[in-house]
């Protein structure tokens, strides 16, 4: 049976619209966008629903932690502490952060996500699909979509073998990661090698050729790439080349690629990802707090370059503050302003930059609000101090630049409205059973 959503103003591909209906078919994809003579409104601006290009959703459960400012705190001790918390991680914790970290998601203006997982054997170091399974469970009871990306991860650095609390993420063999690609269903799946430093760049190639053999030619491949300079250093010296002159070298990089990071590219090398289509994956709040650095996103946007954003450690869970950071960082950098802006304003290029990258990198018709995508979507405040009396573009710039996830009056995927009013329909369920979890692990600690 068909869904019918009425709004005063929706953006489509086309522009701002007036007063339509959204006609949402059983699996929640817009069949059809009429026009709507009544008076009677499910809200007032519609956006298409933000994906979310980067995630690995049990670094939720860090949020307060690894905050030290005892001796040099950098990305490489908070990754320490991150993998004392992650060792101590069982299935059942997992689907429990996993539905917190998704119904943050959903409350932050994020609809769909694409998962970055590795946190792949049983706290024992166990081999199962019970992991990806709590992750696919924990999406499910948030009600947000996901892209499952299980992460090829082989080794500690780049000529180091895999110290013992990694071990959870390891697959030395590549046909034992791609066993449990095949075992995995229910939801579209794509493959993530780590990094260049996790991964032999001979074994990217391989992982590749093997994931076709289950998934067929088009699915997400997504990798890390020259987030640290320490990293793009030691690729220096280990190969002789940069990180991504090395992954360029030894697979095909197109459209179906999506580089998370990239923070380090020089410029002959965003030039490169621009020339083969591939998606810079940002996530502005996560480079922010480990201190990673900034991606030359306006001279890569200018160039026609697609930006995507992920909200990675997911320390912070908000798709307005990450656009607003990503044009901020820019900004800083630049000495001026309206750097990803157009001639229409900020806000409306920034959500449809970050939508259209979304939808490549998650490779699912998400991201757009047309006959034929999922009815995922976001509805703006109208009673907002932020946003009132402004309309359309104005409305974009205001909830970019002074806006937040209070801003959004409701969230919908597939035609469902699964937060009202910043509230997930799972009301307090998720923040009782996240409490109970997070208090057992850090008691561990
Ligand atoms: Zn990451």
């Amino acid at each position: 049976m068909n869904t019918v959503l009425r709004f005063q103003h929706i953006l489509t591909p086309e522009g701002f619209e007036r007063q339509k209906r959204l006609v949402i078919d059983d699996i929640g994809r817009i069949d059809s966008i009429e026009d709507e003579a009544g008076d009677a409104f499910d809200g007032w601006l519609a956006l298409p629903g933000m994906p979310d290009a980067h995630s690995h959703c049990f670094q939720r459960a860090m949020v307060g932690l690894g905050e030290s400012a005892a001796g040099e705190d950098s990305f490489w001790s908070w990754r320490e502490a991150m993998y004392q918390l992650a060792t101590r991680i069982g299935p059942e914790d997992l689907q429990v952060i996993a539905t917190r970290a998704f119904s943050d998601m959903l409350r932050g203006g994020f609809t769909s996500v694409a998962e970055f997982h590795y946190l792949h054997h049983l706290p024992d170091g166990s081999a199962g699909t019970e992991m990806a399974q709590a992750v696919i469970e924990g999406a499910r009871l948030a009600g947000i979509r996901l892209t499952l990306l299980p992460v090829l991860y082989q080794r500690g650095g780049f000529d180091a073998v895999p110290a013992s609390r990694q071990r959870r993420f390891v697959h030395q063999r590549i046909d034992d990661f791609l066993d449990l690609l095949d075992r995995l269903s229910g939801v579209p799946l794509g493959i993530a090698p780590h990094s260049v430093r996790a991964v032999e760049p001979a074994a990217i190639a391989d992982v590749e050729s093997g994931a076709r053999e289950i998934l067929g030619d088009v699915f997400p491949r997504h990798i890390h790439v020259s987030e640290q300079l320490i990293e793009v250093e030691e690729c220096l010296e280990f190969y002789g080349k940069t990180p991504i002159e090395l992954l360029a070298e030894h697979v095909s990089l197109d459209h179906h690629w999506s580089l998370v990071h990239a923070t380090h590219a020089t410029e002959v090398e965003t030039e490169e990802m621009n020339r083969a289509g591939v998606t810079a994956v940002l996530c502005p709040l996560t480079e922010a707090y480990l201190g990673d650095g900034l991606f030359h996103a306006a001279a890569f946007r200018e160039a026609g370059g697609r930006i995507a954003i992920g909200s990675d450690s997911n320390v912070r869970i908000d798709a307005i503050e990450e656009l607003r950071l990503l044009e901020y960082g820019q900004r800083l950098r630049l000495h001026r302003r309206a750097c990803l802006a157009d001639e229409t304003g900020l806000g409306r290029p920034l959500w449809e930059l970050a939508c259209r990258g979304g939808e490549h990198a998650l490779g699912q018709p998400v991201g757009r609000l047309e006959p034929g995508a999922f009815a995922d979507l976001v509805v703006l405040r109208k009673d907002s101090v932020v946003l009132s009396a402004l309309e359309d573009a104005q409305a974009l710039d205001a909830l970019i630049t002074a806006g937040c996830a209070q801003d959004l009056a409701a969230v919908y995927v597939g035609g469902r409205r699964v937060v009202d009013n910043g509230e997930h329909e799972r009301g307090l369920a998720t923040t009782d059973e996240y409490g109970v979890v997070m208090g057992r692990l850090r008691n561990s600690l």
